[in-house]
């Protein structure tokens, strides 16, 4: 069936940020000697979290941070957290606008599905300038990969065989959506992963397939 609906992961697959520069800035006024372990660890707890939880919450986020890290991870750090900026710290993608372009010619449908806050998301691809190819930019606080309802809003009114998402995760972006009959693409730009994945190494590869 013929894709009329593109789903792309933000981090990584879109934008990748420099997490040292900005959340490192936000950590350690907060948690002094800490902030090292805390910045070797939160990517792995947040995954952990995300596979845990339904959505991002500030409240919910604090206590499972203070619990898993014995920080004060306050409910305000958090909203500090969701707001920071990361634009000054992100590189595109090799090939995001050229295929963004190719997609829209094409008359296709282009959305974001990330699962962190939309205050810091939505402000990114602003800044990035590549906000208004999409349709729609779903963001944590209401639903998170792999959980079933991320899909299942991304989808909307599609088939879900007119869909595919785009994605850099094995488990978010690439088995989330086939458990529910979405198709997707492994982002694999270094070539990490095995070739029993259907991947690519360049964004542009899509326009082959497409
Ligand atoms: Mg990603």
């Amino acid at each position: 069936m013929e894709k009329k609906r593109f789903i792309f992961d933000l981090d990584r697959t879109l934008l990748t940020c420099n997490y040292e520069l900005v959340e490192r800035k936000l950590f350690e006024p907060k948690f002094k000697d800490n902030t090292t372990w805390l910045m070797e660890n939160i990517g792995k707890l947040l995954d952990e979290y995300e596979t845990i939880y339904p959505r991002y919450n500030d409240q919910v986020l604090s206590e499972y941070l203070v619990n898993e890290t014995g920080l004060a991870f306050t409910p305000e750090i958090i909203r500090e957290w969701a707001h920071t900026m990361r634009s000054e710290a992100d590189t595109m993608e090799d090939g995001v606008i050229e295929v963004l372009d190719y997609l829209k010619s094409k008359d296709k449908s282009l959305i974001v599905l990330t699962n962190w806050y939309g205050s810091a998301q939505i402000q990114r691809l602003k800044n990035a300038d590549i906000f208004d190819y999409f349709d729609e930019v779903l963001t944590g606080e209401y639903q998170l990969k792999p959980h079933p309802m991320a899909f299942l809003r991304a989808i909307g009114d599609y088939d879900p065989r007119e869909c595919v998402v785009i994605g850099d995760s094995i488990s978010k972006d690439y088995n989330g959506p086939r458990v529910h009959g979405i198709e997707s693409i492994l982002y694999d730009k270094d070539d990490v992963h095995s070739n029993n994945y259907v991947k690519i190494k360049k964004l542009t590869d899509l326009k082959k397939r497409y």
